[in-house]
């Protein structure tokens, strides 16, 4: 398999308004190609059930542009804490306890980012949004740019599923690539076979930060199922079997809506 699309998302922390023209511009490693209908996505669907991985494989298949807020957020915590601003010390905090991070400081963030949403190709959104207040945000931001959202992916899983898999899930320090400790282990333990980085477990993937993460999406994120359900938006995909499996139920599904339209 291919090293997956990635986009430099420390760089884009490093500028001071993450603005596409000045001199200390933010820009993205892989700048996707322009298409005539880019897919503009969402993936939903509670932690651990694959989405930054479908993600991943989406973003290579699509070419789209894939923009994670969480991975945003943990690109933040290696800057070096003189480079960190207030704001983004205190949604690290939030962060390391597994709570939401709050709107205002997500949508600042995303704003700064508008050139990820606004791109030609298209774009995957994977954690974003995650409340009501953030789903309305982007929303305005659509309609004031005259472009819509494509589709809404929820993906589902029971939950007891979505505990094993957390708990065995590892990223690479260096490029984020996700593997697993026993469906999708690396060739070498504890190396990633795409550029050789340490596999670490993310500090929000313990126990006691798994259980507050799954409170706090059943609190704020779920009732987006309804709000994207009524826009006539959702499109629910199984998340059980392997990434590959998933990864082709929702290409049927997005083939399916394509066809429609
Ligand atoms: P993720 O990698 O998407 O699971 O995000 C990891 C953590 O980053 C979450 O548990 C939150 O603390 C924070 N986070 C990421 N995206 C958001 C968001 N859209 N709204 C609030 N907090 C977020």
């Amino acid at each position: 398999m291919n090293a997956p699309i990635k986009n430099d998302r420390i760089e884009w922390l490093q500028g001071p308004s993450a603005d596409t023209t000045g001199e200390n511009a933010a820009k993205c490693a892989v700048v996707p190609a322009e298409r005539k209908n880019p897919w503009r996505i969402i993936l939903l669907g509670a932690p651990g059930v694959g989405k930054g991985t479908q993600a991943e494989l989406l973003t290579e298949r699509l070419g789209a542009c894939h923009l994670s807020t969480g991975d945003v957020f943990r690109a933040a915590g290696k800057l070096r804490q003189c480079d960190q601003s207030p704001a983004m010390k205190a949604a690290l905090e939030f962060m390391r306890r597994g709570e939401l991070v709050p709107d205002t400081t997500v949508w600042e963030m995303v704003r700064e980012r508008s050139h990820c949403l606004l791109n030609c190709g298209g774009f995957i959104l994977d954690g974003f949004p995650r409340t009501l207040g953030q789903a309305v945000s982007l929303k305005d931001l659509m309609e004031k740019e005259q472009i819509s959202i494509s589709a809404v992916l929820n993906y589902e899983l029971p939950i007891d599923e979505i505990v094993r898999r957390l708990s065995g899930r590892r990223t690479c320090e260096k490029c984020k690539a996700v593997f697993h400790a026993t469906e999708r282990p690396p060739k070498v333990a504890s190396v990633c076979d795409h550029c050789g980085g340490r596999l670490l477990q993310r500090e929000d993937d313990r126990p006691e930060s798994i259980t507050v993460r799954m409170e706090a999406y059943d609190r704020s994120t779920a009732p987006l199922i309804q709000f994207y359900k009524n826009l006539g938006l959702l499109l629910p995909i199984v998340a059980k079997g392997t990434p590959n499996e998933i990864l082709a139920r929702t290409m049927d599904g997005l083939e399916k809506l394509e066809e429609r339209a």
